[in-house]
């Protein structure tokens, strides 16, 4: 397996203390911070995942090891049936691993995600991660603004969730009802909904998969912006390999493994893509 091809040391290298419960989460110490580096945000070490037993079990995860640094756009770019959905998904703090560690780094502390109670995590999610899947799983009887409100009025430090449906180009359809939106609209209501809470982290789970090309790249430019406007680590899940040139890093995923991560030495704008 190849790492990072780029021969720079990433800026997620650093060493680490043995764990000890600070909060909520299980904390270690960074040592060796260098504040010159953007921060780590995701490590993950040996990430193993089995579902099932026995003769019926399947190994989603095989040993994946990854850094993401903060602000970066990730696509993690693999055939269906990789691990791609397993990984983000425990990422995200939806899913348990079977073994090995992912850690998240916030404000200096690291948060061990595995061995994490069900409570632990289901605050990590709410307080810190916006989700975007495939289907956009909005509540039909509301508007774009209702959906989104839905969000904020229980989030902590909130956009109005006018400006987040502006951030994502829909300030003149706030007030229609889900179905007198297009799929890309609802889309981008959905994208609207994930960061309107402010998360630290944006994790995309094949956000254009329904959608037809032209419409699917007005829903990347949206993910863009906030990548770029808010500094929100974005990771994106894709099988289709031209949404790998907006990214900055492009992780190869094949049979529960990364098999390739690629720097990307000049990412391209989410408008000038095509498939
Ligand atoms: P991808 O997102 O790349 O398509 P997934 O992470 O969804 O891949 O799945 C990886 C493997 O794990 C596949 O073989 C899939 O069938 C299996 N898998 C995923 N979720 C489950 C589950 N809940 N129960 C059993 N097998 C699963
Ligand atoms: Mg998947």
């Amino acid at each position: 397996m190849r790492q990072c091809k780029s021969s720079k040391k990433h800026p997620c290298d650093t060493h680490w203390k043995r764990p000890h419960r600070i909060s909520s989460l299980l904390l270690y110490t960074v040592m060796n911070h260098s504040t010159a580096s953007p921060e780590c945000v995701f490590m993950a070490q040996n990430l193993t995942k089995v579902y099932g037993e026995g003769g019926a079990a399947v190994q989603a995860l095989r040993g994946v090891n990854l850094r993401i640094t903060q602000g970066e756009f990730v696509v993690l770019l693999g055939a269906s049936g990789s691990g791609k959905s397993t990984l983000l998904n425990i990422l995200g703090g939806l899913d348990n691993a079977t073994a090995g560690t992912a850690q998240w780094l916030h404000q200096g502390e690291t948060h061990a995600l595995t061995g994490a109670s069900d409570a632990e995590l289901t605050r990590y999610r709410r307080e810190h991660v916006g989700f975007v899947f495939q289907f956009y799983n909005l509540i039909p009887c509301l508007t774009a603004l209702e959906n989104v409100a839905l969000v904020t009025d229980i989030a902590q430090d909130p956009m109005r969730p006018e400006d987040a449906l502006a951030m994502v180009g829909l300030s003149d359809r706030m007030n229609h009802f889900v179905s007198q939106l297009s799929g890309g609209e609802q889309q981008r209501v959905a994208i609207a909904r994930a960061i309107a809470k402010r998360p630290q982290v944006l994790l995309c789970d094949e956000p254009t998969g329904a959608l037809d090309c032209a419409t699917g790249i007005v829903v990347l430019q949206a993910i863009e912006k906030v990548n770029r406007e808010l500094g929100t680590t974005t990771v994106v899940i894709t099988h289709n390999a031209p949404i790998a040139r907006m990214a900055d890093r492009v992780m190869r995923m094949a049979d529960g493994r990364i098999v390739d991560i690629q720097v990307n030495p000049h990412k391209v704008a989410a408008a000038s893509l095509s498939w």
